[in-house]
Protein backbone atom coordinates (compact mmCIF):
# COMPACT_ATOMS: atom_id res chain seq x y z
CA UNK A 1 0.00 0.00 0.00
CA UNK A 2 2.82 2.05 0.57
CA UNK A 3 4.54 1.63 -2.85
CA UNK A 4 0.99 2.61 -4.32
CA UNK A 5 0.56 5.51 -2.78
CA UNK A 6 4.10 7.15 -3.32
CA UNK A 7 3.37 6.14 -7.01
CA UNK A 8 0.05 8.24 -6.71
CA UNK A 9 1.84 10.88 -4.93
CA UNK A 10 4.35 10.95 -8.09
CA UNK A 11 1.98 11.22 -10.62
CA UNK A 12 0.06 13.71 -8.90
CA UNK A 13 3.08 15.38 -8.69
CA UNK A 14 4.24 15.26 -12.65
CA UNK A 15 0.65 16.48 -12.78
CA UNK A 16 1.17 19.75 -11.25
CA UNK A 17 2.29 22.74 -13.66
CA UNK A 18 5.61 24.25 -13.63
CA UNK A 19 4.41 26.96 -12.14
CA UNK A 20 2.96 25.56 -8.96
CA UNK A 21 6.38 23.61 -8.71
CA UNK A 22 8.19 27.17 -8.42
CA UNK A 23 5.34 28.34 -6.17
CA UNK A 24 5.63 25.68 -3.58
CA UNK A 25 9.72 25.92 -3.93
CA UNK A 26 9.24 29.93 -3.46
CA UNK A 27 6.95 29.44 -0.32
CA UNK A 28 9.52 27.02 1.17
CA UNK A 29 12.29 29.45 0.81
CA UNK A 30 10.22 32.79 1.79
CA UNK A 31 9.92 30.98 5.56
CA UNK A 32 13.34 31.62 6.14
CA UNK A 33 13.87 34.60 4.19
CA UNK A 34 13.03 36.94 6.73
CA UNK A 35 15.18 35.45 9.23
CA UNK A 36 18.26 35.49 6.68
CA UNK A 37 17.67 38.95 6.11
CA UNK A 38 16.88 38.20 2.71
CA UNK A 39 14.48 41.19 2.12
CA UNK A 40 15.15 44.58 1.81
CA UNK A 41 13.24 47.67 0.92
CA UNK A 42 13.96 50.11 -2.23
CA UNK A 43 12.52 53.88 -2.33
CA UNK A 44 10.75 55.44 -4.97
CA UNK A 45 10.42 59.09 -4.72
CA UNK A 46 6.96 60.86 -5.91
CA UNK A 47 7.58 63.78 -6.90
CA UNK A 48 5.36 67.38 -7.82
CA UNK A 49 4.82 68.16 -11.07
CA UNK A 50 7.56 70.15 -11.80
CA UNK A 51 10.16 67.62 -10.55
CA UNK A 52 11.36 69.70 -7.68
CA UNK A 53 10.03 68.79 -4.76
CA UNK A 54 9.93 64.93 -3.28
CA UNK A 55 6.28 65.23 -1.57
CA UNK A 56 6.67 61.29 -0.21
CA UNK A 57 8.69 58.09 -0.81
CA UNK A 58 6.97 54.66 -1.59
CA UNK A 59 8.72 51.91 -0.04
CA UNK A 60 8.62 48.93 -2.20
CA UNK A 61 9.89 45.18 -1.03
CA UNK A 62 12.83 43.32 -2.68
CA UNK A 63 13.68 39.34 -1.90
CA UNK A 64 17.41 38.70 -3.01
CA UNK A 65 17.14 35.09 -3.60
CA UNK A 66 20.79 33.18 -2.15
CA UNK A 67 20.52 31.30 -6.09
CA UNK A 68 18.21 32.95 -7.84
CA UNK A 69 19.10 36.52 -7.21
CA UNK A 70 16.75 39.56 -7.40
CA UNK A 71 12.92 38.40 -6.78
CA UNK A 72 10.33 40.74 -8.08
CA UNK A 73 7.76 41.85 -5.61
CA UNK A 74 5.35 40.99 -8.61
CA UNK A 75 6.08 37.31 -7.99
CA UNK A 76 6.09 36.39 -4.76
CA UNK A 77 4.17 38.89 -2.57
CA UNK A 78 0.81 37.13 -4.26
CA UNK A 79 2.16 33.77 -2.83
CA UNK A 80 2.75 35.59 0.41
CA UNK A 81 -1.01 36.53 0.30
CA UNK A 82 -2.28 33.07 -0.21
CA UNK A 83 -0.11 31.08 2.74
CA UNK A 84 -0.29 33.98 5.05
CA UNK A 85 3.34 34.73 5.15
CA UNK A 86 2.20 38.67 3.95
CA UNK A 87 0.95 39.02 7.97
CA UNK A 88 5.19 38.48 9.26
CA UNK A 89 6.26 40.20 5.99
CA UNK A 90 3.90 43.44 6.12
CA UNK A 91 4.65 43.76 9.77
CA UNK A 92 8.55 43.48 8.87
CA UNK A 93 8.36 46.24 6.01
CA UNK A 94 5.99 48.59 8.26
CA UNK A 95 9.20 48.16 10.80
CA UNK A 96 11.68 48.92 8.19
CA UNK A 97 10.03 51.78 6.55
CA UNK A 98 9.76 53.30 10.17
CA UNK A 99 12.44 52.72 10.78
CA UNK A 100 13.99 54.47 8.25
CA UNK A 101 11.50 57.77 8.18
CA UNK A 102 13.54 58.19 11.57
CA UNK A 103 16.60 58.52 9.98
CA UNK A 104 15.45 61.06 8.01
CA UNK A 105 13.92 62.91 10.58
CA UNK A 106 17.23 62.39 12.46
CA UNK A 107 18.78 64.56 9.89
CA UNK A 108 16.24 67.47 10.75
CA UNK A 109 13.90 69.06 8.02
CA UNK A 110 10.61 68.14 7.48
CA UNK A 111 10.57 64.49 6.42
CA UNK A 112 8.53 63.31 3.93
CA UNK A 113 5.95 60.49 4.25
CA UNK A 114 6.97 57.27 3.82
CA UNK A 115 4.14 55.32 1.87
CA UNK A 116 3.93 51.60 2.70
CA UNK A 117 1.78 49.22 0.77
CA UNK A 118 -0.46 46.96 3.05
CA UNK A 119 -2.09 44.14 1.96
CA UNK A 120 -5.76 43.23 2.73
CA UNK A 121 -5.01 39.82 4.25
CA UNK A 122 -2.74 42.19 6.74
CA UNK A 123 -6.46 43.59 7.65
CA UNK A 124 -8.11 40.83 7.55
CA UNK A 125 -5.93 38.65 10.07
CA UNK A 126 -5.93 41.87 12.36
CA UNK A 127 -3.35 43.55 14.48
CA UNK A 128 -2.31 46.23 11.57
CA UNK A 129 -3.21 49.43 13.75
CA UNK A 130 -1.46 48.11 16.67
CA UNK A 131 1.98 47.13 14.61
CA UNK A 132 1.36 50.90 13.09
CA UNK A 133 1.15 52.50 16.60
CA UNK A 134 3.78 50.67 18.03
CA UNK A 135 6.19 51.69 14.82
CA UNK A 136 4.97 55.47 15.20
CA UNK A 137 5.93 55.36 18.92
CA UNK A 138 8.98 53.24 18.64
CA UNK A 139 10.61 55.41 16.43
CA UNK A 140 9.06 58.70 17.34
CA UNK A 141 7.67 60.16 14.46
CA UNK A 142 4.16 61.28 13.67
CA UNK A 143 1.16 59.75 11.67
CA UNK A 144 1.83 62.00 9.42
CA UNK A 145 5.35 60.98 8.41
CA UNK A 146 3.35 57.31 7.35
CA UNK A 147 1.12 57.14 4.25
CA UNK A 148 -0.77 53.34 3.98
CA UNK A 149 -1.55 52.11 0.43
CA UNK A 150 -4.74 50.35 0.17
CA UNK A 151 -6.42 48.54 -2.81
CA UNK A 152 -10.22 48.99 -3.64
CA UNK A 153 -10.41 45.08 -3.04
CA UNK A 154 -10.08 45.49 0.67
CA UNK A 155 -12.99 48.11 0.71
CA UNK A 156 -15.77 45.78 -1.44
CA UNK A 157 -15.83 43.74 0.82
CA UNK A 158 -17.72 46.77 3.19
CA UNK A 159 -17.32 45.15 6.42
CA UNK A 160 -17.60 47.00 9.85
CA UNK A 161 -14.70 45.57 11.02
CA UNK A 162 -11.96 46.84 8.29
CA UNK A 163 -13.95 50.54 8.87
CA UNK A 164 -13.21 50.64 12.28
CA UNK A 165 -9.12 49.95 11.63
CA UNK A 166 -9.18 52.28 8.88
CA UNK A 167 -10.52 55.06 10.77
CA UNK A 168 -7.59 53.73 13.66
CA UNK A 169 -5.01 54.55 11.55
CA UNK A 170 -6.57 57.78 10.33
CA UNK A 171 -7.11 58.56 14.28
CA UNK A 172 -3.14 57.93 14.01
CA UNK A 173 -2.70 60.66 11.75
CA UNK A 174 -1.64 57.98 8.53
CA UNK A 175 -3.03 59.05 5.46
CA UNK A 176 -4.75 56.32 3.54
CA UNK A 177 -3.98 56.25 -0.66
CA UNK A 178 -5.92 54.16 -2.82
CA UNK A 179 -3.46 51.95 -5.05
CA UNK A 180 -3.78 51.07 -8.43
CA UNK A 181 -7.21 53.71 -8.77
CA UNK A 182 -9.42 52.29 -11.25
CA UNK A 183 -8.22 48.50 -11.13
CA UNK A 184 -10.42 46.81 -9.07
CA UNK A 185 -14.12 45.84 -8.73
CA UNK A 186 -15.25 48.57 -6.55
CA UNK A 187 -18.22 51.17 -7.11
CA UNK A 188 -16.78 54.75 -6.37
CA UNK A 189 -19.45 55.12 -3.28
CA UNK A 190 -16.39 54.03 -0.82
CA UNK A 191 -14.28 57.31 -1.61
CA UNK A 192 -17.92 59.46 0.11
CA UNK A 193 -17.77 56.39 3.08
CA UNK A 194 -14.22 55.76 4.02
CA UNK A 195 -11.26 58.63 5.14
CA UNK A 196 -9.42 58.46 1.74
CA UNK A 197 -7.29 61.08 0.80
CA UNK A 198 -5.13 60.01 -2.06
CA UNK A 199 -6.02 58.59 -5.53
CA UNK A 200 -2.91 56.89 -6.74
CA UNK A 201 -3.50 55.97 -10.36
CA UNK A 202 -2.44 53.21 -12.00
CA UNK A 203 0.19 53.07 -14.89
CA UNK A 204 -2.08 51.01 -17.14
CA UNK A 205 -4.08 54.25 -17.53
CA UNK A 206 -1.00 56.25 -18.63
CA UNK A 207 1.31 53.72 -20.79
CA UNK A 208 -0.43 55.20 -23.89
CA UNK A 209 -1.77 58.05 -22.81
CA UNK A 210 -0.25 60.39 -24.87
CA UNK A 211 -1.80 58.74 -28.30
CA UNK A 212 -5.17 57.43 -26.84
CA UNK A 213 -7.92 59.37 -25.93
CA UNK A 214 -9.98 57.30 -24.12
CA UNK A 215 -6.98 56.73 -21.58
CA UNK A 216 -6.20 60.70 -21.48
CA UNK A 217 -10.46 60.89 -20.77
CA UNK A 218 -10.58 58.43 -18.35
CA UNK A 219 -6.99 60.71 -15.87
CA UNK A 220 -9.09 63.65 -16.77
CA UNK A 221 -12.15 62.27 -15.21
CA UNK A 222 -10.14 60.55 -11.96
CA UNK A 223 -8.19 64.38 -11.75
CA UNK A 224 -11.66 66.30 -11.45
CA UNK A 225 -13.30 63.52 -9.08
CA UNK A 226 -10.28 63.84 -7.35
CA UNK A 227 -10.35 67.29 -7.33
CA UNK A 228 -13.46 68.03 -6.25
CA UNK A 229 -13.85 65.38 -3.36
CA UNK A 230 -10.49 67.33 -2.40
CA UNK A 231 -8.63 64.17 -2.37
CA UNK A 232 -4.80 64.71 -3.80
CA UNK A 233 -3.84 62.36 -6.55
CA UNK A 234 -0.31 60.68 -7.36
CA UNK A 235 0.10 59.65 -10.97
CA UNK A 236 1.83 56.54 -11.69
CA UNK A 237 3.98 54.95 -14.15
CA UNK A 238 5.04 58.11 -15.75
CA UNK A 239 7.58 57.70 -18.37
CA UNK A 240 8.08 60.10 -20.91
CA UNK A 241 8.26 63.98 -21.15
CA UNK A 242 5.36 63.66 -23.75
CA UNK A 243 3.39 61.53 -20.82
CA UNK A 244 4.05 64.42 -18.16
CA UNK A 245 3.22 67.34 -20.91
CA UNK A 246 0.42 65.61 -21.39
CA UNK A 247 -0.61 65.34 -17.63
CA UNK A 248 0.62 69.15 -16.65
CA UNK A 249 -2.51 70.51 -18.81
CA UNK A 250 -4.59 67.94 -16.80
CA UNK A 251 -3.34 69.54 -13.61
CA UNK A 252 -0.99 69.09 -11.18
CA UNK A 253 -1.11 65.61 -9.84
CA UNK A 254 2.06 64.26 -7.96
CA UNK A 255 3.94 62.02 -10.39
CA UNK A 256 5.79 59.22 -9.78
CA UNK A 257 7.92 57.10 -12.48
CA UNK A 258 11.24 56.13 -13.93
CA UNK A 259 11.07 59.61 -15.83
CA UNK A 260 11.84 61.41 -12.39
CA UNK A 261 13.19 58.63 -10.46
CA UNK A 262 13.54 54.54 -10.46
CA UNK A 263 13.62 52.51 -6.53
CA UNK A 264 16.85 53.17 -4.97
CA UNK A 265 18.52 52.09 -2.43
CA UNK A 266 18.53 53.80 1.25
CA UNK A 267 21.57 55.80 0.95
CA UNK A 268 20.48 57.03 -2.38
CA UNK A 269 17.40 58.41 -1.03
CA UNK A 270 19.18 59.64 1.76
CA UNK A 271 21.64 61.60 -0.51
CA UNK A 272 18.29 63.04 -2.62
CA UNK A 273 16.41 63.78 0.52
CA UNK A 274 19.19 65.86 1.43
CA UNK A 275 18.61 68.14 -1.03
CA UNK A 276 14.94 68.34 -0.95
CA UNK A 277 13.82 71.64 0.24
P1 LIG B 1 2.65 49.12 -6.74
O1 LIG B 1 2.31 49.32 -5.32
O2 LIG B 1 1.68 49.61 -7.75
O3 LIG B 1 4.07 49.81 -6.91
C1 LIG B 1 4.47 50.50 -8.07
C2 LIG B 1 5.29 49.60 -8.95
O4 LIG B 1 5.53 50.24 -10.19
C3 LIG B 1 6.66 49.28 -8.38
O5 LIG B 1 7.02 47.98 -8.83
C4 LIG B 1 7.54 50.33 -9.08
O6 LIG B 1 8.90 49.96 -9.12
C5 LIG B 1 6.92 50.34 -10.43
N1 LIG B 1 7.13 51.57 -11.16
C6 LIG B 1 7.19 52.83 -10.68
N2 LIG B 1 7.37 53.73 -11.68
C7 LIG B 1 7.44 53.01 -12.82
C8 LIG B 1 7.63 53.35 -14.21
O7 LIG B 1 7.77 54.53 -14.59
N3 LIG B 1 7.65 52.34 -15.10
C9 LIG B 1 7.50 51.03 -14.71
N4 LIG B 1 7.54 50.09 -15.66
N5 LIG B 1 7.31 50.67 -13.42
C10 LIG B 1 7.29 51.66 -12.49
P2 LIG B 1 7.61 46.89 -7.84
O8 LIG B 1 8.51 47.53 -6.84
O9 LIG B 1 8.14 45.79 -8.68
O10 LIG B 1 6.34 46.37 -7.05
C11 LIG B 1 5.30 45.68 -7.69
C12 LIG B 1 4.12 45.52 -6.79
O11 LIG B 1 4.42 44.65 -5.68
C13 LIG B 1 3.66 46.81 -6.13
O12 LIG B 1 2.91 47.57 -7.05
C14 LIG B 1 2.87 46.28 -4.96
O13 LIG B 1 1.59 45.90 -5.37
C15 LIG B 1 3.67 45.06 -4.58
N6 LIG B 1 4.56 45.43 -3.46
C16 LIG B 1 5.79 45.97 -3.47
N7 LIG B 1 6.27 46.14 -2.21
C17 LIG B 1 5.30 45.70 -1.38
C18 LIG B 1 5.18 45.61 0.05
O14 LIG B 1 6.06 46.00 0.83
N8 LIG B 1 4.01 45.07 0.53
C19 LIG B 1 3.01 44.64 -0.30
N9 LIG B 1 1.89 44.13 0.27
N10 LIG B 1 3.09 44.73 -1.62
C20 LIG B 1 4.22 45.25 -2.17
CA1 LIG C 1 1.80 50.97 -4.04
CA1 LIG D 1 0.21 51.26 -7.55
CA1 LIG E 1 0.45 48.68 -9.71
Amino acid sequence: AKTKGRNRYEFFDEALNAKNRERNLLEKDIYCAIERNEFHLVYQPIWSIDGQHIHSIEALIRWQHPTRGLISPADFIPITEESGQIIAIGEWVIKEACKFARKISLEGGTPPSISVNISSAQFMKGGVVEIIKRELENNNLKGANLIAEITENLLLSDQEDIYLQLKNIVALGVELAIDDFGTGYSSLSYLKKYPIKRLKVDKIFIDEIVTDVDDLALVSGILSLANSLSLSTVIEGVETQAQLATLKKLGSPMIQGYLFSRPIKEEQMLELQRNNV
